[in-house]
């Protein structure tokens, strides 16, 4: 399950092992983050947020940063920004306290927020129970630090609130089939298959400009340049997973940018292919939630492109090698 934290501000925190994470440093505002709340029985827990349902995202699941408003709508300077209709700039504000209280409130909206079938200014949200914007539906869980999705015990006020097993939930938490496998964890692949592409191309790029370039350049400039395309493409993988409108899309913009570069100014054709196949395949796999088939087909491009840029970089380094 790709499993996300975001700041207030909207920025994706680019935790390797988030499991483990207590608190967070936003490195663009610099808030400092709580992770997890201890409820009544001192036991410590996650507020985790999952999109049921939607026309992106759906099964995505979001790390609720604790004591802090977490606005979502289309705008891209809340903490969630979302596409479709009837969603506002600024739709609604999320909050989790420190002792595991949620408070979802409308941001005077047309189309409102919804909790189960009422229409809601502020409404309280329990462990379990879904809101509803526009097509989103989203589900408030809190989570044991083990991991275990438990209801919290600090709710003694559910009252009428019926707490029934989500079908929907459940099943999105037990994917098990390896196409499911590569749906939900389509960040994490997608960020290692541009980080290994960005060295690869990087290295192709130095011995290409230094050795086979006409002319050859001098062997500090063909180094400088592959660390301006490797620092280029690194910096911009680090924004593929993030939940917003338009700056996730800057690993593909770069990747289209250096297959032009490598067309126009290089005469690089060949090697402009495997960018733009990487290109696509990852615009596929973040852009909307795919398919199985999409994913699977997302995959083997992506491995095609990276192994394709790896056989080119062989070829050329291995003619120039003393064996
Ligand atoms: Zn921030």
């Amino acid at each position: 399950m790709a499993i996300l934290i975001c700041c207030p501000c909207g920025l994706p925190l680019d935790c390797e092992n988030i499991d483990l994470l207590i608190d967070a440093t936003c490195p663009r505002c610099k808030r400092s983050l709580d992770l997890e709340f201890e409820d009544e029985a001192g036991t410590r827990r996650r507020a985790v947020l999952t999109i049921m349902d939607g026309p992106i995202w759906k099964g995505e699941q979001f790390v609720m940063p604790i004591g802090q408003q977490l606005t979502m709508g289309t705008g891209t300077d809340g903490w969630l920004s979302l596409e479709g209709e009837g969603i506002a700039e600024k739709h609604c504000r999320l909050r989790v306290s420190t002792g595991g209280y949620s408070v979802v409130e409308d941001l005077d909206t047309d189309t409102g927020t919804w909790i189960d079938n009422a229409r809601i200014a502020k409404g309280k949200l329990f462990p379990s129970q879904s809101f509803r914007i526009g097509d989103y539906r989203f589900r408030l869980d809190f989570r044991s630090t083990l991991g275990q999705n438990q209801p919290a015990v600090s709710v003694s006020d559910v009252g009428a609130v019926a707490l029934t097993q989500d079908k929907t939930f459940e099943r999105l938490r037990h994917v098990s089939s390896p196409l499911g496998i590569l749906v939900q964890r389509r960040f994490v692949y997608a960020r290692a298959a541009l980080t290994t592409f960005a060295w690869t191309t990087a290295a192709y790029h130095a011995v290409y400009l230094r050795y086979a370039a006409e002319p050859q350049w001098p062997g500090y400039w063909a180094v400088i340049a592959s660390a301006i395309i490797v620092t280029i493409l690194l910096a911009s993988t680090r924004l593929v997973a993030l939940v917003h409108r338009y700056a996730k899309y800057a690993g593909i913009a770069s990747l289209v940018l250096l297959a032009i570069v490598d067309l126009a100014k290089w005469q690089l054709h060949g090697a402009a292919i495997p960018p733009l196949v990487l290109a696509a395949a990852v615009s596929l796999a973040i852009t909307r939630t795919p398919g199985p088939a999409g994913a699977l087909g997302a995959a083997m491009l992506v491995v095609g492109a990276v192994i394709a840029m790896g056989v080119m970089t062989l070829n050329l380094v291995l003619p120039l090698l003393p064996i």
